[in-house]
């Protein structure tokens, strides 16, 4: 098989994992299969590259970054000692890794005396995480004796948009890529750090956070892959969290439109926009452990499963809070709600659900919790007490909802998500489901979210394998 296989951060979190990594690889490349590995940074090292970025704009202290320069090469220089046997190979990546870091901590230094960060640097900045990590995996294949070579996401073709942070591919991306990494699959594994592309200008670009996923399935689109595989810390994407639910179970096949629907609202497992290239070369994207290679995982599949039971997961989103506006006023005057997102969106603002009954005088969203002040004061500038009376919000909620294609079309599925609430006293507080039918939203007090979710797992049965 031809495939892409993709390391997430924990997956890849210290040198003694890279080495499984590394052999859980030679195992399926010496099965015969074409392999590409994209590499996530080394657990945590993304959000240590971002923060000390801010410490060095707002401090200003060479101080703080001739640390931080410290702990990022014992972290790594600690890796390549427990990943890489071979004394050679392990030289040469620790040479790699310090020409890397020396520009790091220049680049940091500069943001110090500037005092400024700008969306270029951040990405700049953020993309070293991945820069270093794939210098440790490639060099630990290579001292297991299989032949490897690394790439930056724009070395192997990944040409984006300028959009600094939220990058997209440019239709070139997918027969560049073909070019330069299609025709030495067969003699080599070849490792590209995720996350991170170029724009046409060659500067460094990133795809948003958690972008490592997004960049396996550009590489698998572009190279026509039998399966995407994605490594987690998890079993697969599950019918809920198995740390509210032990009794939680694997789903093994689920359609790209459910799994989308699932890390719409919080499940984590995939990012909509991670799937969307191998969506449209119709490529299987299987969710695999690290830990459990031999356990097959989820494979996500562009047909609709329907089972007998509709509902395939149930999923909780937490650090979400939910505003409620109203005034008499809004009811009939074209435009607010175009005003009012437009306000949100230019104060940044992520929206997570929306609804607004029919009387049109009151209107409730829920937003990410971090944004849920600046959303507010936003409000507050723009409409000034006209047309929206008034602004309340609550931070002591959570999202809970309930997905599944086999509900499209399904009378009853709600008078039993909402029957088994009932009868636990769970009340709801807000509700929302989109015309595609294949979720149900709602929010509920965070007190009663596990409760929640526990109701609903019982009553579609999920535990015996009936989300499956
Ligand atoms: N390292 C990046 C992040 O932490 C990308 C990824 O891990 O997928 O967001
Ligand atoms: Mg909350």
């Amino acid at each position: 098989m031809r495939l892409v296989m993709k390391f997430g951060g924990s997956s890849v979190g210290d040198g003694k994992k890279i080495r499984h990594v590394a052999q859980l690889l030679m195992k399926y490349y010496e099965e015969g299969n074409q392999i590409v590995v994209v590499t996530s940074a080394l657990g945590g090292v993304t959000d240590m590259l971002m923060e000390n970025a801010n410490f060095a704009s707002t401090k200003g202290k060479v101080t703080l970054v001739k640390e931080f320069k410290t702990e990022l090469t014992n972290k790594h220089h600690e890796a390549v000692k427990e990943a890489i046997d071979n004394p050679k190979i392990a030289e040469e990546v620790l040479q790699i890794l310090d020409i890397r870091i020396d520009e790091l901590e220049k680049a940091l230094i500069g943001i110090c005396y500037l005092g400024e960060l700008t969306p270029r640097s951040i990405d700049y900045i953020s993309s070293y995480g991945e820069r270093l990590a794939a210098p440790i995996i490639s060099g630990a294949i290579r001292s297991l004796g299989v032949s490897s070579t690394e790439y930056t996401g724009g070395e192997a073709g990944i040409i984006t948009t300028g959009d600094y942070g939220n990058a997209r591919p440019l239709e070139k991306t997918y027969e560049l890529v073909e070019k330069r990494l299609g025709c030495r699959l067969e003699s080599q594994i070849q490792v590209v750090t995720g996350f991170i592309g170029e724009n046409e200008d060659g500067i460094i670009t990133t795809l948003g956070r958690s972008g490592s996923d997004f960049s396996a399935s550009i590489l698998g689109a572009s190279l026509k892959v039998d399966e995407i595989w994605l490594w987690k810390e998890v079993n697969g994407i599950m019918t809920t969290d198995p740390r509210i639910v032990p009794e939680a179970k694997t789903i093994p096949r689920i359609s790209y439109s459910e799994a989308m629907e699932l890390s719409y609202f919080g499940a984590n497992v995939l990012h909509p926009r991670s799937i969307e290239p191998a969506m449209r070369e119709h490529i299987p994207v299987r969710v695999k452990n690290t830990f459990d290679p031999l356990f097959e995982g989820t494979l996500v599949v562009a047909d609709k499963f329907q089972c007998r039971h509709v509902v395939k997961a149930v999923s909780l989103i937490k650090n979400v809070a939910l505003i409620n506006i109203s005034g008499a006023e809004m009811a009939g005057t074209i435009g607010t709600v175009a005003r009012l997102f437009t306000t949100l969106a230019s104060a940044g603002v992520n929206i997570v659900m929306i609804s607004q009954g029919s009387s049109e005088s009151n209107l409730s969203f829920v937003v990410s919790e971090a944004h849920v002040e600046k959303a507010v004061k936003a409000l507050h500038r723009e409409f000034n007490r006209k047309i929206i009376r008034e602004i309340i919000s609550d931070k002591e909620v959570c999202v809970v909802a309930v997905v599944g294609a086999g509900m499209a079309g399904t009378p009853g599925v709600a008078k039993r998500v909402f029957g088994a609430l009932g009868n636990s006293m769970i009340n709801i507080i807000m509700i929302s489901q989109g015309s595609s039918q294949y979720n149900i939203s709602f929010v509920v007090r965070e007190k009663d979210a596990i409760p929640a979710v526990r109701t609903l797992h019982q009553e579609f049965e999920l535990y015996n394998g009936n989300g499956i």
